[in-house]
């Protein structure tokens, strides 16, 4: 299939996604020739920023707006967003809990600053999230590793051996009905809760669990930032980096089958396990074929676009101070709306996430116009336009949104794949996010990226470490192509000057 006598291409990567791009760049900075073929009529899959047409000068993240990720992963740690030119900034709180009937739970950059707000919970969330926010490069390595090898941290800092088992146990207590164990209050459980739905799917679970520990250790850590022009930002200096060691990016090539491939020694693809099953049919071992088919997709999402002529009125103003927030009240009623949405039924509360990115970049604002970034947690496939729904969630904790909204467009989670078809039905996760598939995706090999014996690899979201702005599938897999096609050992240097 891609044996060629003397192909004009060392790799393909099928599509521009943070991980095809980072997969790219990769290979192009070991010296190698790579082309990257999008569907789309624009480079970024899920870091795109465009302009909607919902006001002038006002650009709207399409999908990803907010980057713990990125500023934790080691891929981009590697590649140095900063020194060229992406300026990630965090807001003084990370994420914000709004509450029906008490004051509303902040994640303050800050933990101390947080844990004082918690009440007979502080101290607990002083020395879990806390703790592990001072050891963030560890729980990262731990988190966004290939599940695979063993943290370079852990072999190098010996000391830090403690921060695993606390990560353990924080996820292995979220992750169970014993979960009400460790933080006596509602206002943290709601706060701690939120970040776990946030990942989309039924809580507690461990896999929602390990995200929240993740997320809630770098709220404190570096914090999660909002990358100044939006999150096109990210997109732009790799492509930019691709370019510069010769790669080359032809957008608007829906590839559909290994036929619509060029050439080359080694294909990439930033694709779901389905689609990639599609692309090989009959060309991989059977059992290898259907299990692609049967990882299947997790619950959805819809998403709300709005302009705003002001910021979010929220009825407790220390809300709006954050980057984030989660919409669902208390973490039993969040438990509740997530049950509802895996039982295939759309919420009248649906779990509902919103940026403000002006609040940490005020070059988003257009004199007094601004975006608001939204999307809600509904079935897979949901075919119905969420902007009433979501608006009325945001109302619940700020009666008088609707005053301020000037422009909107909302697209059902049965549409997401139209502009990226990643996105089947609405799944923002390519696959769900359960502890299994999280080491095991999409199927339970020890090499999870290589698609059998062939010089084909999957480096999408679909690959462990799973969903999110990081980059480090495509890492993962691009250092094993390296290896195994190439004969290539180490990572090549990603750094600017390079
Ligand atoms: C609404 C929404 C909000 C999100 N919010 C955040 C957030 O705030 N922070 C965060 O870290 N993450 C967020 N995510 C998740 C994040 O966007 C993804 O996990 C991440 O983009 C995955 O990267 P990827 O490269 O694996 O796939 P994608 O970004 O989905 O890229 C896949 C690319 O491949 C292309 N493609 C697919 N199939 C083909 C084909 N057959 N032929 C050619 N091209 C193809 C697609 O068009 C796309 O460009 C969000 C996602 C969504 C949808």
């Amino acid at each position: 299939m891609s044996a060629h006598p003397s192909p004009a291409l060392d790799a393909v990567v099928v599509g521009s996604g943070p991980n095809g791009l980072a997969a790219a760049v990769t290979l192009a900075r070991a010296g190698l020739r790579i082309q990257v073929l999008e569907s789309q009529d624009t480079i970024g899959g899920g870091a795109r920023t465009l302009d909607l047409g919902l006001a002038d000068g006002i650009v709207h993240d399409l999908c990803s707006a907010v980057h713990p990720l990125a500023l934790a992963s080691p891929f981009f740690e590697a590649f140095d967003l900063g020194a060229r030119g992406v300026d990630l900034i965090a807001p003084e709180a990370s994420y914000a809990q709004p509450l029906d009937d008490e004051p509303a739970a902040i994640a303050w950059h800050d933990a101390d600053r947080t844990a004082e707000g918690l009440g007979a919970d502080g101290p607990t969330w002083r020395a879990t999230l806390g703790t592990l926010a001072r050891h963030q490069d560890l729980v990262a390595e731990l988190a966004l590793g290939d599940k695979r090898s063993i943290p370079r941290a852990l072999l190098t800092t010996p000391h830090t051996l403690a921060i695993a088992p606390l990560f353990g146990a924080l996820v292995g207590l979220q992750g169970s009905p014993a979960w009400d164990l460790p933080l006596r209050t509602e206002r943290a459980r709601a706060l701690l809760g939120g970040v776990a739905a946030h990942a989309i799917g039924r809580i507690p679970s461990l896999g929602l669990a390990a995200t929240s520990a993740l997320l809630g250790t770098i709220a404190h850590g570096a914090g999660w930032p909002i990358p100044v022009g939006g999150s096109q930002s990210i997109i732009d200096a790799l492509t930019a980096d691709l370019r510069a060691h010769g790669g080359e990016i032809v957008t608007g090539h829906r590839v559909r089958t290994w036929r619509d491939v060029p050439p080359a020694r080694a294909v990439l693809l930033d694709t779901t396990a389905g689609a990639a099953a599609d692309i090989l049919a009959n060309r991989l071992p059977r059992s290898l074929e259907s299990a692609l088919r049967g990882f299947g997709h997790g619950d959805a999402a819809a998403k709300v676009d709005f302009v705003l002529s002001g910021p979010v009125p929220w009825r407790d103003a220390e809300v709006g101070r954050a980057g984030t927030q989660h919409l669902g009240g208390t973490r039993a009623q969040m438990a509740a709306a997530e049950a509802e949405v895996a039982a295939g039924r759309l919420p009248d509360h649906p779990v509902t996430l919103v940026s403000d990115p002006s609040v940490a970049d005020p070059s988003r604002r257009g004199g007094e116009l601004r975006p608001l970034w939204s999307y809600a947690h509904v079935p897979a496939g949901d075919p119905s336009d969420p902007t009433e729904l979501v608006t009325r969630q945001i109302e619940r904790f700020a009666p008088e949104f609707r005053d301020v909204i000037v422009s909107s467009r909302g697209i059902s989670a049965a549409d997401m794949a139209h502009h990226n078809p990643a996105l089947v039905g609405g799944d923002i996760t390519m696959g769900g996010v359960t502890m299994a598939s999280m080491i095991a995706r999409p199927t339970p090999r020890w090499d999870p990226y290589r698609l059998g014996a062939t010089s084909w690899y999957l480096c999408s979201a679909a690959t462990p470490p799973g969903p999110g702005v990081h980059g480090m599938n495509g890492w993962h897999a691009a250092r094993r192509v390296l290896r195994h096609e190439f004969g290539l050992r180490g990572t090549p240097d990603l750094s600017p000057g390079s």
